[in-house]
């Protein structure tokens, strides 16, 4: 079982609202997670809480090639709003293949691959991002329970896996952009992300006129 270590913990005003910002080091990676925290948290009710991991390109530079910006802001406004919430700040940067990497991976999609083939052919898993700090810093903050922000049903079974109970999973899904369809959509097809794109969104090829009054595709 992962163990962390605080190590500062401070007041956090932003534009969303006010939060508590704590440093956690994992003791066994030296490495270090944040989490931000508002209100009551270890109370009866479980509070909300999104696992963010670190994305560089989308949540600093507003990268449209992911949805990594929009979440992190959509999940800060909902947990901002709430009784009592958290956001984990993991540094699983490139779904944990970290930042070079990542963007090796962005020069093959340039090229047309998917970002599952991207990573594949980089010889990369496809996701090597792990939870058990986050239970452990969960259960440092008193939390045994929680409401799950995630559109992505690996996450909150490895989070169960990791003894942290999922009472509720609650969508943070965005708005698609021309860039980010692509990867949205292999998301949702090909890493069981449960996204609500319509049948619109995922055949993103030309409608056509074909004589009989009804939308086409090429
Ligand atoms: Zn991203």
């Amino acid at each position: 079982m992962d163990k962390v270590t605080c190590l500062a913990d401070a007041a956090l005003p932003t534009r969303y609202g006010q939060f508590r910002v704590m440093t956690f080091e994992v003791d066994e990676t030296r490495s270090v997670s944040l989490a931000l925290v508002r209100g009551t948290v270890s109370g009866s009710r479980p509070p909300l809480v999104r696992l963010h991991s670190q994305c560089l390109t989308g949540d600093v530079f507003g990268s449209l090639r992911c949805d990594c910006g929009e979440q992190l802001a959509a999940a800060l406004v909902r947990i901002a709003t709430s009784d009592g919430g958290i956001l984990l700040y993991l540094p699983q940067e490139g779904r944990g293949i970290g930042l070079v990497n990542k963007i090796r991976a962005y020069a093959l999609q340039d090229d047309g691959l998917d970002t599952v083939d991207a990573n594949l052919m980089l010889g990369l898993p496809v996701d090597r991002r792990e939870y058990g700090s986050a239970a452990a810093i969960l259960r440092y903050l008193g939390v045994a329970r929680v409401r799950l922000l995630t559109n992505n049903p690996a996450k909150l079974r490895a989070l169960e896996g990791h003894g942290i109970r999922v009472v509720e999973r609650v969508p943070l899904e965005t708005t698609p952009n021309p860039v980010n369809l692509p990867y949205l959509r292999t998301k949702a097809e090909r890493l069981g992300h449960l996204l609500g794109l319509t049948v619109d969104d995922l055949d993103t090829r030309p409608a056509r006129c074909n004589g009989h009054g009804t939308r086409g595709r090429r």
